[in-house]
């Protein structure tokens, strides 16, 4: 590691920590290098205090034009290359990560207010998908496919050139790493948009990509607002193909904008997941499962197990230990190893957080947890941050706005049911799709329940747990296509098929008018 770990969160760490990872200041990746721009100016704010930090240049448009020139010609070289050299690179990246990674948490840390033990795990999380995705580099196949007549008919897969990936604030690293790996596996050169509001890590991650032999042009970065450098990156001609993780109204936005240039999308959106607690549940793992299910990130998490249906013989009981173990989550410092709830990223994204709790407890809700921050906070500079304690709101009804608006904050609502049938109505009373889970011991009431919740990822006794081999993504507003797993190697390819005549006699030319 070159950044030691500072032990205690402040905005001067928060600065020394970026200061060293990018002496000349921070911009975006253009070229094999990192650029600064002639945008506008935009500060950062540490969220852990509430105090700017540092400030970086948007990309103007030339930048852009420039960084979309090399990133085409960074396709170019890339596709060029067989499968087996990418894959050899792609384990030097996997390597090259695994080298920085404290550096990376540290800055991950230091620039976002993420605890540090999350943001540990979350690069440990990248240097999993590029190790996993270079293993596919390699197997990137077509098939032949018989047909009547005599013809050898092939297909083969075909990178789309440039893939432009938009991320979002709350796992800055993760989702970089987890939109760049399959499609440079699958041949085609990244454009990462980072969130205007975290783009260090991304940066980084794009300089030790380039470190480890990724040839020039092929991982660039784009830093800036998502109105000027995002929209400008979703209707260029130059792009392949646009995949988006952020909120539904932005994904949408994203998706018209890239279809009336001709450019499809994957589209990762957000969440309102409902954990179900049946009575015969072993209740201290269900209680464990939804304190983390939503508490871990401060519920900054698109797959937060937001709303949690209780059945009705077990609801005081149950509610009672979740209260019970909310109340010992340490919130806090960033820096501090034990700390494990963090601030709220963002400025407008704690105004968001505070405004939707007094709705819900205006609407009916009932805080069953404590709302006054912990002693520690007071007195430092901490006290000046983007806090709001892990909140559990009983008595969530279906007419209750948290029952069908993504807080993404550690919220979340709690309701009865009576039956199966109604926990499965209330979970699908929504037009989101991400994820979901029960907590039972009869195993065919489980699997009744996972086939009939509405989502793209669903745990049994389990919450959160997602890997890079497993397909993830949502249904209905939560999104369309899957971001990990092998499947994700067609999203990122085209399909071409050849037809070759094997004999001479015969006519080739059928008078088919398709
Ligand atoms: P957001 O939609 O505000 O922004 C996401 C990204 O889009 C940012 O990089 C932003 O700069 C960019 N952007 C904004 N306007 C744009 C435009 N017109 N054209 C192109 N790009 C534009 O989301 P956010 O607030 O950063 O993140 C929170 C949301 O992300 C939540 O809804 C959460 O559920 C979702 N999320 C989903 C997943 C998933 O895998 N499904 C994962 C993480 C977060």
């Amino acid at each position: 590691t070159t950044t030691p770990a500072p032990t205690t969160y402040s905005t001067d760490a928060a600065s020394t920590v970026l200061h060293s990872c990018f002496p000349q200041g921070l911009g975006s990746f253009v070229g094999g290098q990192v650029v600064s721009g002639n945008g506008e100016s935009i500060t950062l704010t540490a969220a852990a205090t509430g105090a700017p930090f540092t400030h970086y240049p948007d990309l103007d448009a030339e930048g852009i034009d420039e960084l979309l020139d090399n990133a085409s010609r960074g396709a170019q070289v890339w596709g060029a290359l067989n499968g087996f050299e990418r894959a050899g690179i792609l384990r030097n990246i996997a390597g090259v990560v695994a080298e920085h990674s404290e550096e990376l948490a540290v800055l991950e840390s230091a620039t976002t207010g993420k605890p540090i033990r999350d943001a540990r795990a979350e690069v440990a999380k990248v240097v999993e998908m590029f190790g996993y995705y270079s293993g596919w580099a390699d197997k990137v196949t077509g098939q032949t496919i018989p047909v009547p007549g005599n013809w050898l008919t092939y297909t083969e897969r075909v990178p789309w050139g440039v893939v432009v990936a938009i991320t979002p604030w709350n796992a800055p690293v993760f989702t970089a790493g987890w939109n760049s790996a399959a499609p440079l596996a699958a041949g085609n050169a990244v454009v990462l948009k980072p969130s205007e509001f975290t783009p260090a890590s991304t940066v980084r991650l794009a300089q030790l990509a380039h470190q480890a032999g990724l040839p020039e042009g092929v991982f660039n970065v784009a830093v800036g607002l998502g109105s000027t450098v995002g929209a400008a990156l979703t209707t260029d001609p130059r792009v392949g193909k646009v995949s988006f993780i952020g909120s539904v109204p932005t994904g949408r936005r994203v998706a018209v904008a890239a279809a009336g240039a001709g450019i499809p999308t994957v589209l990762e959106l957000g969440g309102k997941s409902a954990n179900i607690v049946f009575a015969d549940a072993d209740l201290d793992r269900a209680a464990d499962g939804a304190v983390s299910a939503i508490f871990s990130n401060a519920g900054q998490s698109c797959v937060a197990g937001s709303r949690l249906l209780i059945e009705r013989s077990i609801h005081e009981e149950f509610i009672d230990r979740v209260v019970e173990r909310t109340s010992r989550l340490r919130v806090g410092d960033p820096f501090d190893t034990t700390t494990e709830v963090g601030p709220i990223f963002t400025a407008p994204q704690f105004e968001t957080v505070t405004s939707l709790i007094e709705t819900g407890i205006r609407e009916g809700g009932r805080r069953v947890t404590e709302a006054a921050l912990p002693p520690s906070l007071a007195g430092s500079e901490l006290a000046g941050g983007h806090w709001v304690m892990p909140t559990l709101l009983d008595g969530v009804r279906p007419d209750n706005s948290l029952e069908t608006t993504e807080v993404f904050g550690p919220v979340v609502g709690a309701d009865v049911f009576d039956t199966e049938a109604e926990a499965i109505a209330r979970a699908n009373h929504t037009n989101f799709g991400l994820a979901g889970a029960v907590w039972t011991h009869n195993v065919s009431r489980a699997h009744h329940v996972a086939r009939s919740v509405k989502a793209g990822t669903f745990w049994i006794n389990a919450y959160k747990t997602i890997h890079v081999a497993v397909p993830f993504g949502g249904f209905g507003d939560s999104g369309h296509g899957r971001s990990s797993g092998p499947g994700v190697l067609d999203e990122y390819t085209q399909t071409k098929a050849v037809w070759v005549p094997t004999q001479a006699t015969g006519t080739p030319f059928p008078s088919l008018s398709y």
